[in-house]
């Protein structure tokens, strides 16, 4: 029977993209702001003929502005088409021991289907019950850490001397710190990169830089570290990232000014609903990212997820053990958060009749 050799796996889900134009959607992280102007320009200029050609292998012109903008090396940068191409390479490359791979038991859920799909053993460490990391768990004999700073879904950022504690106590791992969120005024672990070979810091352009659909990701570390990432890249595919994207990932980055624009204006957003969500009886640990992970005091969150959604309004909802009362709420504009604030009085409005 063919059929039992095949590689079987459950997928990654994410979250829906509903197409009704009138929807809120405030379900999958996504940056409520349009990418910089000088992405459109560019691409009003880009060489039409330059399409017969293959891409760049190496990103070049991206690579070289983030080495400018973070003041690295290139060859401390790999790029891969969003992070979840460089998570992916990342586990392949770095996670080949026959021990666990160790993460949170509540993270990124796309980390146990890449260790399911490329047979990596893995243990999945407790959070505390405010979504805390213990050190201590990650200080076993492993095959390799991975964690997002801040944390997703929860949102908690944990301290760089305490993410730094675990680096030093694992010189026989790579450890990777996925920093999709940091931009939203986390504190980013680049600065270690030097300091220790076997750190990976992993960062995207989807979030923090509202390009999530043209798929731009990086990670940055050792140049051994990259050296490695690049030979496994290019004994699968070279060409993956596609010459449209790389000048315009390369523009993007030239304009610091929008991106500290638009950022501060999530913070401050953030900050706001923040107020307004413990006013409408939720309760929820700090957020350092783009989202708020919130439970209701009086109220189900399925039911929340169900009515506010028959509203036109998405948010994200897990049926999963330890967080089915939560919902993931993402940072939109000022307008759309006050939307989703006036139907939440109003649901728990027909609640309480
Ligand atoms: C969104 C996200 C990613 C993936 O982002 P890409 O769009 O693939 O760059 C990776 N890690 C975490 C924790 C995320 O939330």
């Amino acid at each position: 029977m063919w059929e039992n050799n095949v590689r079987k796996i459950v997928p990654y889900t994410p979250g829906e993209q509903p197409k009704n134009p009138d929807k809120i959607k405030l379900n999958t992280n996504e940056n409520p702001y349009p990418p910089s102007p000088r992405v459109m320009e560019i691409l009003k200029s880009f060489d039409y003929n330059d399409l017969k050609l293959y891409p760049d292998t190496d990103s070049k012109v991206l690579a070289d502005e983030l080495s400018k903008y973070y003041k690295i090396s290139p060859e401390q940068i790999f790029i891969g088409v969003g992070s979840d191409d460089v998570l992916s390479i990342a586990f392949l490359t770095f996670f080949n021991s026959e021990k666990p791979v160790f993460f949170p038991d509540i993270t990124y859920s796309f980390y146990d289907v890449w260790a399911d799909v490329y047979r990596i053993p893995y243990e999945q460490k407790p959070l505390t019950d405010d979504f805390k990391i213990n050190p201590e768990d990650y200080k076993k004999e492993n095959g390799g850490i991975i964690f997002p700073n801040p944390n997703a879904p929860t949102g908690v950022e944990e301290s760089i001397e305490m993410i730094e504690d675990i680096i030093k106590s694992n010189p026989d791992s790579v450890v990777i710190i996925d920093e999709a969120y940091v931009d939203f005024g986390g504190k980013s672990c680049l600065s270690l990169i030097d300091k220790y070979e076997n750190l990976l810091v992993v960062q995207t352009f989807s979030k923090s830089r509202s390009m999530a659909g043209i798929r731009i990701g990086y990670a940055m570390g050792s140049k051994k570290l990259i050296k490695y990432m690049n030979d496994v890249k290019f004994s699968i595919n070279s060409y993956t990232m596609n010459s449209i994207t790389q000048v315009c990932g390369a523009e993007a980055v030239k304009d610091v000014e929008y991106f500290k624009e638009t950022t501060a204006k999530i913070i401050s957003t953030r900050e706001y609903s923040k107020k307004r969500l413990k006013e409408l009886g939720f309760v929820f640990e700090d957020s350092m990212s783009n989202f708020i992970f919130a439970s209701h005091t009086k109220y189900k969150a399925e039911d929340i997820f169900r009515d506010l959604k028959s509203r036109n309004i998405f948010v994200r909802y897990w049926n999963k053990p330890r967080i089915n009362n939560y919902l993931r709420i993402t940072i939109g504009t000022d307008e759309e958060m006050n939307k989703l604030f006036s139907a939440l009085e109003d649901i728990f409005a027909g609640y309480n009749n």
